[in-house]
């Protein structure tokens, strides 16, 4: 599949739009169209009812230490800047920069891919040509080698026909794996001269505002990067006013925003997006086993919601890559077509946090000493931000302990799971049209009925013999309980090849004989089968196709 395949149908059919398109967009900013809407409040749907309210508290589940029940919140997005201190965003949540002196582009560290090149090279002026090797660079594609090629093509004056006299190394290399940080031979991703990117720089992803109407520099808040510290910050809260007991979950849909440096891959990496979180609360003898319970369930879950291939994985990280309070994480990871060939994205990470956030939250921002966790402290030996010195702990009735619960963090992304259901789903193969035509190329979305934003159309074969009334009330009793469309517009070939391009996942045709029995076609996108169903068993047989 071709990523602008997929861009252009998101853009064609209403999925995405680039937001503030018609004053030429703001980068990292999306909106999602009439149907996208859709999908994605259905992922979220799903997750919602997956993991919070259609949880079960009184069954243990499958791999699971044991009960456990689950609930929810939904928080502000600006809050407290003290919460922001203690979690530790305020100091570490920066990625590195670069600018680049010539062009004035800026671009994030970590994503300038490449590789070593030799070659002649003219002098200025007529000066005579020497042989150079250089360091091209570009921002990291799905064509990194290509993109390379023409990068150093331009740089030595060269037509593609004599590419052959360049001399490449082997690897394409991070520009953050340089040893010294000499990047005087490198040229810069859309330079012409070598030697004129900066020093990387750090820069802190949280966007700043100012609360109230005197606000002054001292007021500035946050808009939140991630929805977790709600929770956090709500412990209390949720066990004062609600009758759940360790262990237990708080789940929490919500934008989140980061000024990532360069956004880019449509909506993967955006500077506001949607996340899906879970905080789960329990004693820390048991941490090690929910963690692992939750890591296989959130992986599961992808798989159950389609995306059951190869291009899905888990990444446990090494010690070296875990953040600095975190026990384990593991990373849940899809190969999305923009990316290189081998390399996967992230789409959701489950980390072991420890106790890090509340302890955090009621005694100040920690730091890891060796294997303890012990307050950070200034040059003067005061500490640095102060927590709110609110008592975190939790009294277990049962096990007669106080102890501070240990967490489990699955964190996800709403915006880039829907998009990799996207490009999992984009399928092209061949079939006759439905009105017996000859074989032609047919683009459909396989999406899960769950997911897919129309869950069944409807037909009348003919605009004539009754048949646009009948398919007009089976249309208005179904969308009382489901999202539906009616089309007579049309071939009903034609009909079925828009349903299918965006993932329609059942037709329903009203024919001659549906005036004589009352039965309808219905018909499955992936398998193209019709079957005949009694009109007043339609609402059934969708509900159990399509599942809860
Ligand atoms: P990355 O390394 O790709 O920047 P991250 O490790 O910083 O991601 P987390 O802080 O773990 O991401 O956030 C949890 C989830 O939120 C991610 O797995 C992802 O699905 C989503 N997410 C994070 N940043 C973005 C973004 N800029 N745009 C869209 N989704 C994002």
């Amino acid at each position: 599949m071709r990523m602008e395949d997929l861009v252009a149908l998101c853009k064609r059919r209403g999925f995405l739009f680039q937001s503030s398109e018609i004053y030429g967009g703001l980068n990292g900013f999306w909106d999602y169209g009439p149907l996208g809407v859709l999908l994605k409040r259905n992922v979220k749907d799903a997750w919602w009812n997956d993991m919070v309210v259609g949880h079960n508290e009184m069954t243990v589940l499958p791999g699971a230490p044991g009960k456990f029940e689950m609930t929810g919140l939904d928080c502000s997005i600006i809050m407290h800047p003290q919460v922001w201190k203690c979690s530790g965003h305020y100091d570490l949540f920066h990625d590195f920069m670069i600018d680049c002196r010539e062009t004035k582009k800026r671009y994030r560290f970590d994503h300038i891919k490449g590789s070593w090149v030799k070659g002649l090279k003219h002098g200025e002026n007529g000066a005579p040509a020497s042989e150079v090797r250089v360091f091209v660079t570009t921002i990291e594609t799905e064509q990194t080698r290509e993109a390379l090629e023409q990068a150093a093509l331009k740089y030595f004056g060269l037509r593609k026909k004599d590419a052959a006299s360049l001399v490449w190394d082997e690897d394409v290399v991070g520009i953050d794996s340089f040893p010294d940080g000499d990047f005087s031979n490198v040229l810069g991703p859309d330079a012409k001269h070598v030697g004129t990117l900066t020093e990387p720089r750090e820069f802190n992803l949280m966007f700043k505002t100012i609360v109230g109407a005197l606000g002054s520099d001292d007021d500035a808040s946050f808009l939140r990067p991630e929805t977790a510290q709600g929770i956090f910050v709500n412990f209390k809260n949720v066990v004062d006013s609600t009758r759940v007991r360790v262990p237990f979950g708080v789940g929490q849909i919500g934008k989140s925003f980061r000024n990532e440096i360069t956004p880019r891959n449509f909506t993967f990496r955006s500077r506001e997006f949607e996340q899906m979180e879970i905080e789960f609360f329990c004693h820390p003898s048991e941490s090690e086993a929910w963690y692992k319970f939750w890591r296989d369930r959130r992986f599961q879950w992808y798989v159950d919601m389609g995306l059951a291939s190869e291009r899905l994985r888990m990444r446990e990280h090494d010690k070296a890559e875990l953040a600095h309070y975190s026990v384990g994480t593991a990373d849940i990871e899809y190969a999305f077509p923009f990316l290189s060939e081998g390399e996967f994205g992230e789409l959701e990470g489950v980390a072991h946090r420890g106790n890090f956030d509340l302890r955090s939250h009621s005694e100040g921002k920690l730091t890891r000493e060796g294997d303890e966790l012990v307050l950070e402290k200034d040059a003067n030996g005061v500490p640095k931000w102060r927590g709110s010195g609110k008592d975190m702990s939790y009294f277990d009735d049962l096990r007669k302990e106080r102890f501070i619960p240990h967490v489990i963090e699955p964190s996800s992304g709403a915006d880039r799971a829907t998009l990799a259901f996207l490009c999992e789903a984009y399928k092209v193969d061949s079939a006759p049209t439905a009105d017996g035509g000859k074989e032609e190329e047919r683009v459909y979305l396989k999406l899960h009925p769950r997911l897919a934003p129309v869950k069944a159309a409807i037909f009348p074969l003919v605009k004539k013999d009754g048949m646009p009334e009948v398919a007009s009330e089976i249309y208005g009793e179904l969308k009382k309980r489901m999202s539906v469309q009616y089309d007579e517009k049309g071939a009903v070939g034609r009909r079925y090849r828009r349903q299918d391009e965006i993932g329609t996942p059942y037709c329903i045709t009203v024919d001659g004989q549906t005036l004589k029995d009352g039965t309808v076609t219905l018909r499955d996108r992936d398998t193209l089968e019709q079957i005949r169903v009694k009109k007043d068993d339609l609402l059934a047989e969708l509900q159990g196709r399509i599942g809860r």
